[in-house]
């Protein structure tokens, strides 16, 4: 029989969940499926970054632009040449029915029936166990502040009076398409919309500040991503120091100091284009929290919490973007796993903790990057001692005769064994293949166990069955190496 609440807003709430994104919706529907008395305040839409402006959109732009892509290489398919035919708005019509597809998972009343009491409106502490809302002060036993994330902007003189889109209003602010567009951040966000845009037939310019894009992978990594954004008309200016953005009639010019992809010397120049995204990395969404009458530290990364993801308050929790960590939305789901059972759990029973060691994660630029685990350069900052195996696409029959098979796999393990270090695939489908090293490196298995596990033939999976094999090759040593030939000449006689 279900448990009969107090009426809505009043009296104590197990959880008062700050923020309806993943994380916080997370929370929500697990703690009231456990039987909890829960409250979620959302500010904005339903969903957070990830549906409304985030992972949803710019997934399924990518999907349309990938399918134009493909046309455009009919020939390489054996096909007569074509010109794929589309319409902008179209396109972008097409991506809001895909996101109001899903929108019905997270909203108002499918929490409201899953027992949650959702409160609309901008949440603010009164003190460390109350949060008022909407003139309505909320109590609880534990806290959840999920309150996420947003597009940072850079301090670049004038860019306070040019008019930019950021991820929160580009996929429905912008009703005609431009013919250029200056993106501002070579990150994941900036990286995959670039290539989206340049397919959709937009001249792109990337400005991006560090010396490479995609700036935590590795060199290799980052620069086959350039060349092949490079081949498809982006421009990539790398270094970028900024002197100047204005907006003159239609146009923005951008006077930079920068370094274009595949030059060595950096020169000042002017960049012109249409209009400008901003994806210059993210900011917590702290400010109106009023986190100082709660007693929560924060800093400019986001709320302080330990590896239970408590806050300086420990009755008080922090999850997904706002805690501080990786910004994905799978982590933002893992958090709010962890925090529901160490809300639940009695202490006595063992704190449930964040383990980022596995933590995949995917950029779905054409061939897509995914990756877990140590890069080789965090490796070397470490000093970490591996061996690394690298097995090229050209090497995987599915990827020939697929026409995909640009990219690579590498795997590092622990010098001189199968232990999985890190993985970084950058191919066709690469967020999907990556799991099967994401589950190894989670449970303890090494590239021995891979290469004697069975794989489909012809799949894009055979890559982790090869480099298990190149793993394999590095066991015949010279004394493994002469006892076989004993062995066989043995057989033989
Ligand atoms: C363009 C783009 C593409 C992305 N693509 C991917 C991807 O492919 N894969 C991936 O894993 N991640 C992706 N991300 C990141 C992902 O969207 C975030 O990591 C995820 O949404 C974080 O979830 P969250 O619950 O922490 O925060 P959010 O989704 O930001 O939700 C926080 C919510 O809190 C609300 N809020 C804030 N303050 C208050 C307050 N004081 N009172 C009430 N409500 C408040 C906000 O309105 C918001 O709805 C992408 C992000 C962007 C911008």
């Amino acid at each position: 029989m279900a448990q009969a609440f107090p009426p809505k807003g009043q009296e104590k709430y197990n959880v008062v969940v700050i923020g309806g994104g993943t994380a916080g919706l997370v929370t929500a529907a697990a703690t009231a499926g456990l039987g909890g008395r829960v409250a979620l305040i959302e500010r904005a839409k339903m969903g957070g970054d990830c549906l409304n402006y985030g992972c949803v959109p710019s997934k399924a732009l990518i999907s349309s632009a990938r399918a134009i892509h493909t046309i455009r290489r009919a020939e390489d398919f054996g096909l007569r040449k074509l010109e794929p035919e589309f319409d902008f708005r179209e396109v972008f019509e097409r991506m809001r029915a895909c996101r109001a597809r899903i929108e019905p998972h997270d909203s108002v009343e499918r929490f409201e029936s899953l027992g949650v009491d959702v409160f609309r409106g901008q949440a603010r502490f009164l003190s460390p166990h109350e949060v008022e809302v909407d003139g309505v002060t909320l109590r609880a036993a534990k806290f959840v502040i999920a309150a996420g994330s947003r597009a940072g902007v850079p301090e670049i003189p004038g860019l306070k009076v040019v008019p930019y889109f950021t991820n929160e209003t580009i996929f429905d602010k912008l009703n005609e398409k431009p013919a250029s567009l200056l993106v501002i951040g070579g990150g994941p966000i900036g990286c995959e919309l670039a290539q989206v845009f340049q397919r959709l037939g937009v001249a792109v310019t990337i400005l991006q500040s560090a010396p490479q894009i995609l700036h935590r992978e590795d060199d290799d990594v980052s620069s086959f991503v350039a060349e092949r954004l490079r081949a498809e008309g982006i421009r990539i200016l790398l270094d970028t120091k900024w002197h100047s953005i204005e907006k003159k009639d239609c146009t923005v010019r951008a006077r930079v100091t920068a370094r274009p992809a595949g030059e060595t010397q950096a020169r000042e120049m002017d960049v012109v284009a249409d209009q400008v995204l901003v994806a210059a990395g993210r900011v917590p969404n702290i400010e109106g929290l009023n986190l100082e009458a709660a007693g929560v530290k924060y800093t400019k990364r986001g709320v302080a919490v330990n590896d239970a993801l408590q806050t300086s308050q420990p009755h008080i929790y922090a999850a997904g973007d706002i805690a501080g960590s990786y910004q994905f939305t799978h982590l933002a789901d893992h958090h709010a796993r962890v925090v529901v059972r160490n809300i639940l759990m009695p202490s006595w029973a063992g704190r449930a903790r964040v383990d980022i060691s596995a933590l995949p994660w995917s950029t779905y630029v054409d061939p897509e990057v995914a990756h877990a685990g140590l890069s080789e350069k965090d490796a070397q900052r470490r000093g970490v001692a591996y061996d690394v195996y690298t097995q090229q696409m050209s090497g995987v029959d599915r990827a020939i005769v697929s026409e995909t098979d640009a990219g690579f796999a590498k795997v590092l393990t622990v010098k001189g064994t199968d232990k999985i270090l890190g993985v970084t695939i950058v191919a066709e489908h690469a967020g999907d293949l990556l799991h099967e090293f994401v589950l190894a490196m989670k449970h303890g298995i090494g590239l021995g166990k891979i290469s004697a596990t069975i794989h489909a033939y012809p799949t894009y999976a055979e890559i982790a069955r090869k480099l298990g094999d190149q793993y394999q090759r590095t066991r015949l040593t010279p004394f493994a190496k002469k006892l076989f030939a004993w062995l066989y000449r043995r057989a033989r006689t």
